[in-house]
């Protein structure tokens, strides 16, 4: 093994769309871990809409800035351990940034079961699952026969909102861009009805998906969609505000109330808005009836994995213009 630790660092903070250019390949030696932390040598890097948001401002976590090495949660081997809670050949998810070799404290990691495929620790067990289930069952609260619509429904976290909610009797319809993934999320997820979003207008494409209204809304969007959504909504429906991504690539928009639907889900706001970790507490019931979904093939696994640390910077292009279907990741060994 070299000594070497290739990092990509977010060399300029965007101004409008982010692109590649506003990355760069570093080389530092490889950490020592401290008392305290661990070594972890990276082998998946999560790739999330949010790690454009980082770059806006301070979030639930603190902004970026330029010359950082890029934020971003990765599955990763414990290689040396100076704590006593974990031990080499231990896998974490922990925040360790885009490159190979991290050093980390250890304090809030724990070892994660290694089961096959790994990378549905990222997928279905990890972030993407446990976001999924614990908005819509709790912010959102559906009911069987209710409807429910769901926003970047072919996306990590509403692909597993759609099924889960079907699980749960509902009628399910999801918005996404294209007629490709509207015919995947019928033909391979089991959706009722879609919506393409880029066919024109939503508001009243929902109204037609939607003919009794929607009970449930669950918004990885915000913007135009949500504002959709909203004009369709039932008499005492529920909107699980997860996320706002038609606002992350760009500049702030030029009408309507600023800062929404963003900081309806930092600052937890009523609509309900939720950050998946105020529910880790209840991870271990969760994963057992998301691991018990997918054994018996009620729950569809969608992934997207690239392979190579340098490929980040186009995977996180690539995801905020919609080309993944799935959970993205990249793999780096
Ligand atoms: P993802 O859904 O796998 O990928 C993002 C998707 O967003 C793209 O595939 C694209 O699909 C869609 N999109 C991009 N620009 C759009 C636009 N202008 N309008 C409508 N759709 C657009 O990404 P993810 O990481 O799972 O994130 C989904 C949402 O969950 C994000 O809002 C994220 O911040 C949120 N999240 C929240 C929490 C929490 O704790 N609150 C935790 C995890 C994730 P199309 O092809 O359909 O456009």
């Amino acid at each position: 093994m070299s000594a070497d630790n290739r990092q990509i660092v977010l060399a300029q903070l965007p101004q409008g769309k982010l692109g590649p250019e506003h990355f760069a390949v570093a080389h530092t030696d490889r950490p020592t871990p401290n008392e305290g932390e661990v070594l972890l040598r990276v082998l998946y890097v999560s790739l999330d809409a949010a790690n454009r948001a980082w770059m806006q401002g301070a979030t639930y976590r603190s902004a970026l800035e330029a010359g950082n090495v890029m934020a971003g949660g990765a599955l990763a081997e414990v290689v040396e351990s100076r704590a006593p809670s974990l031990k080499p050949g231990d896998l974490v998810f922990a925040d360790t940034g885009w490159q190979e070799w991290a050093a980390v404290p250890a304090r809030g990691l724990f070892a994660l079961p290694r089961l096959e495929p790994l990378t549905h620790l990222l997928s279905v067990f990890g972030v993407a699952g446990l976001t999924a289930y614990f908005g819509l069952l709790d912010c959102g609260r559906p009911k069987a026969g209710e409807t429910v619509v769901v926003s970047a429904a072919a996306g990590s976290v509403g692909s597993i909102v759609g099924q889960i909610a079907k699980i749960k009797g509902c009628r399910v319809v999801g918005i996404a861009g294209g007629s490709a993934k509207c015919a995947l999320l019928q033909t391979e997820l089991g959706f009722d009805g879609a919506v393409d979003y880029k066919a024109g207008d939503t508001r009243r494409a929902l109204r037609a998906a939607c003919p009794g209204g929607i009970d449930v809304y669950f918004d990885n969007v915000g913007g135009d969609i949500l504002e959709a959504a909203l004009f369709n909504m039932n008499t005492h429906g529920r909107i699980a505000c997860c996320g706002a991504v038609s606002q992350y690539d760009g500049a702030a928009p030029a009408h309507g109330p600023r800062g929404v639907p963003g900081l309806i889900v930092t600052r937890r706001l009523k609509l309900t808005g939720f950050v998946v970790m105020d529910f880790y507490d209840r991870r271990e019931a969760a994963l057992a009836e998301l691991q018990d979904w997918v054994r018996s093939g009620q729950l569809k696994v969608r992934e997207d994995i690239i392979a190579g640390l340098e490929s980040l910077p186009a995977a996180l292009v690539g995801l905020l213009a919609g080309d993944n279907v799935g959970k993205r990741m990249v793999k780096v060994v």
